[in-house]
């Protein structure tokens, strides 16, 4: 199995085929908005003509694994555990990940 935890081999990951592939997938699937302003009722596309009439916001957008690629190898390449999100809501979950396992470590094996 593949691992991802040096810089490295994260960047070989995401320079990969198979990523760019897969990554086009999902923001297909996801109709190219970030799934987590969906959620909050916002919507946020991907777009490289902005329009004011579109009344939208222009801003990039990543794909997110959802189990991190670090700890989740195995689920890399698995369209279940990606999400496109915006720039802004990528920062946010990143942020927001990193102090719930702080405070829960112990429950991470859970995921
Ligand atoms: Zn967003
Ligand atoms: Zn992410």
């Amino acid at each position: 199995m593949s691992e991802y935890k040096t810089i490295e081999q994260k960047r070989k990951f995401y320079d990969s085929g198979d990523w760019k592939r897969i990554r086009e997938e999902v923001k297909r699937r996801d109709n190219h908005e970030c799934q987590e302003c969906k959620r909050q009722g916002r919507v946020t596309i991907d777009t490289n003509e902005y329009s004011e009439s579109a009344k939208r916001k222009k801003i990039q957008l990543v794909v997110h694994h959802i189990k991190e690629l670090e700890h989740h190898p195995d689920l890399a390449l698995d369209i279940d555990n990606l999400e496109t999100v915006c720039v802004d809501c990528h920062n946010k979950e990143h942020g927001r990940s990193f102090e719930r396992k702080q405070n829960k470590w112990e429950h991470d094996e859970r995921w």
